[in-house]
Protein backbone atom coordinates (compact mmCIF):
# COMPACT_ATOMS: atom_id res chain seq x y z
CA UNK A 1 0.00 0.00 0.00
CA UNK A 2 1.01 3.42 -0.63
CA UNK A 3 0.19 6.85 0.38
CA UNK A 4 -1.43 8.84 -2.46
CA UNK A 5 -0.42 12.33 -2.19
CA UNK A 6 -3.54 13.70 -3.99
CA UNK A 7 -6.59 12.07 -2.16
CA UNK A 8 -4.50 11.61 1.03
CA UNK A 9 -5.36 7.59 1.48
CA UNK A 10 -3.87 4.57 1.32
CA UNK A 11 -4.09 2.70 -1.84
CA UNK A 12 -3.06 0.07 -3.51
CA UNK A 13 -1.67 1.02 -6.64
CA UNK A 14 -2.82 -0.28 -9.93
CA UNK A 15 -0.84 -1.21 -12.62
CA UNK A 16 -1.85 -0.45 -15.99
CA UNK A 17 -0.58 -1.43 -19.49
CA UNK A 18 -0.97 0.95 -22.21
CA UNK A 19 0.07 0.58 -25.72
CA UNK A 20 3.56 2.12 -25.14
CA UNK A 21 3.74 2.44 -21.58
CA UNK A 22 3.32 1.45 -18.37
CA UNK A 23 1.58 3.59 -15.37
CA UNK A 24 0.76 2.77 -11.94
CA UNK A 25 -2.31 4.89 -10.47
CA UNK A 26 -4.12 5.51 -7.34
CA UNK A 27 -7.54 3.65 -7.96
CA UNK A 28 -9.38 5.96 -6.40
CA UNK A 29 -8.20 9.26 -7.93
CA UNK A 30 -6.36 8.60 -10.82
CA UNK A 31 -2.74 10.21 -9.38
CA UNK A 32 0.24 9.10 -11.73
CA UNK A 33 2.45 7.63 -9.13
CA UNK A 34 5.09 6.08 -11.55
CA UNK A 35 5.40 5.73 -15.38
CA UNK A 36 7.80 3.38 -17.44
CA UNK A 37 10.50 5.18 -19.59
CA UNK A 38 10.84 3.37 -22.52
CA UNK A 39 14.18 1.98 -22.14
CA UNK A 40 13.48 -1.69 -21.09
CA UNK A 41 10.53 -3.86 -22.62
CA UNK A 42 7.05 -3.73 -21.06
CA UNK A 43 7.37 -6.95 -19.97
CA UNK A 44 10.56 -6.31 -18.10
CA UNK A 45 8.69 -3.18 -16.40
CA UNK A 46 5.78 -4.76 -15.89
CA UNK A 47 7.79 -7.94 -13.97
CA UNK A 48 9.11 -5.17 -11.92
CA UNK A 49 6.52 -2.35 -11.18
CA UNK A 50 4.44 -6.04 -9.96
CA UNK A 51 7.25 -7.16 -7.37
CA UNK A 52 7.24 -3.88 -5.86
CA UNK A 53 3.35 -4.00 -6.11
CA UNK A 54 4.15 -6.91 -3.81
CA UNK A 55 5.96 -5.25 -1.24
CA UNK A 56 9.67 -6.59 -1.96
CA UNK A 57 12.72 -4.53 -1.03
CA UNK A 58 15.16 -3.71 -3.32
CA UNK A 59 17.47 -6.60 -2.71
CA UNK A 60 14.55 -9.09 -2.91
CA UNK A 61 13.27 -8.29 -6.39
CA UNK A 62 17.03 -8.38 -7.80
CA UNK A 63 17.09 -11.83 -6.13
CA UNK A 64 14.19 -12.64 -8.26
CA UNK A 65 15.63 -11.21 -11.51
CA UNK A 66 19.12 -12.21 -10.87
CA UNK A 67 20.17 -8.21 -10.79
CA UNK A 68 21.91 -6.69 -8.58
CA UNK A 69 20.56 -4.52 -5.99
CA UNK A 70 21.72 -1.38 -7.25
CA UNK A 71 19.78 -1.88 -10.57
CA UNK A 72 16.89 -2.22 -9.19
CA UNK A 73 17.51 0.67 -7.13
CA UNK A 74 18.22 2.83 -9.39
CA UNK A 75 15.14 1.84 -11.85
CA UNK A 76 12.70 2.23 -8.57
CA UNK A 77 14.23 6.21 -8.00
CA UNK A 78 14.28 7.10 -11.70
CA UNK A 79 10.19 6.37 -11.33
CA UNK A 80 10.15 8.04 -8.39
CA UNK A 81 8.80 4.97 -6.36
CA UNK A 82 9.73 4.81 -2.20
CA UNK A 83 11.61 1.83 -1.30
CA UNK A 84 9.39 -1.10 0.36
CA UNK A 85 11.22 -1.67 3.48
CA UNK A 86 10.59 -5.06 5.95
CA UNK A 87 9.29 -3.27 8.82
CA UNK A 88 7.39 -0.52 7.63
CA UNK A 89 5.25 -1.80 4.75
CA UNK A 90 1.76 -0.23 4.64
CA UNK A 91 0.58 -3.78 3.94
CA UNK A 92 1.21 -4.67 7.36
CA UNK A 93 -1.88 -2.27 8.14
CA UNK A 94 -4.23 -3.70 6.08
CA UNK A 95 -5.80 -6.97 8.28
CA UNK A 96 -5.76 -4.03 11.84
CA UNK A 97 -7.50 -1.84 8.95
CA UNK A 98 -10.13 -4.79 7.55
CA UNK A 99 -10.79 -5.80 11.44
CA UNK A 100 -12.11 -2.48 12.35
CA UNK A 101 -15.73 -2.49 12.23
CA UNK A 102 -17.94 0.87 11.25
CA UNK A 103 -19.11 1.05 14.72
CA UNK A 104 -16.99 2.62 17.34
CA UNK A 105 -14.64 -0.41 18.71
CA UNK A 106 -11.80 -0.54 21.08
CA UNK A 107 -8.13 -1.85 20.54
CA UNK A 108 -8.53 -5.05 22.39
CA UNK A 109 -11.39 -6.33 20.26
CA UNK A 110 -9.06 -5.93 17.13
CA UNK A 111 -6.64 -7.41 19.27
CA UNK A 112 -9.05 -10.03 20.15
CA UNK A 113 -10.04 -11.15 16.71
CA UNK A 114 -6.09 -10.81 15.07
CA UNK A 115 -5.07 -12.94 17.79
CA UNK A 116 -2.23 -10.09 18.49
CA UNK A 117 -1.35 -8.02 21.68
CA UNK A 118 -3.72 -4.92 22.57
CA UNK A 119 0.10 -3.05 22.41
CA UNK A 120 0.45 -3.58 19.15
CA UNK A 121 -3.96 -3.19 18.26
CA UNK A 122 -3.80 0.19 19.47
CA UNK A 123 -0.33 1.22 17.91
CA UNK A 124 -1.60 0.25 14.37
CA UNK A 125 -4.80 1.96 14.88
CA UNK A 126 -3.29 4.66 16.37
CA UNK A 127 -1.16 4.94 13.28
CA UNK A 128 -4.06 4.35 10.69
CA UNK A 129 -6.14 7.35 12.43
CA UNK A 130 -3.08 9.54 11.89
CA UNK A 131 -3.56 8.70 8.19
CA UNK A 132 -7.22 9.54 8.38
CA UNK A 133 -7.93 5.72 7.32
CA UNK A 134 -9.77 5.74 11.09
CA UNK A 135 -12.10 7.65 13.39
CA UNK A 136 -10.68 8.24 17.04
CA UNK A 137 -12.04 8.99 20.03
CA UNK A 138 -11.47 8.97 23.64
CA UNK A 139 -14.18 7.43 25.76
CA UNK A 140 -14.20 7.36 30.01
CA UNK A 141 -15.38 3.53 31.07
CA UNK A 142 -15.17 1.59 33.86
CA UNK A 143 -11.74 0.61 33.10
CA UNK A 144 -10.22 4.07 32.47
CA UNK A 145 -10.05 6.27 29.15
CA UNK A 146 -9.66 4.41 26.48
CA UNK A 147 -9.89 4.87 22.67
CA UNK A 148 -12.40 3.88 20.52
CA UNK A 149 -11.69 3.32 16.63
CA UNK A 150 -13.96 3.52 13.98
CA UNK A 151 -13.89 3.23 9.75
CA UNK A 152 -14.33 6.41 8.33
CA UNK A 153 -17.61 6.60 6.20
ZN1 LIG B 1 -5.44 9.00 -4.91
Amino acid sequence: MIWCPQCKRLVEPALKREEKRIILLCPSCGYVFATSLGVLSLDEEERRFKLWLQGLMDVEIAEKLGLSDGCIRGWRERRGLPANRPNRRMRTYKPFLDAVPSEWTPARKVAEKLGCSTLRAAKMLKRLAELGYLERVRRKTEMGNIYFYRRVK
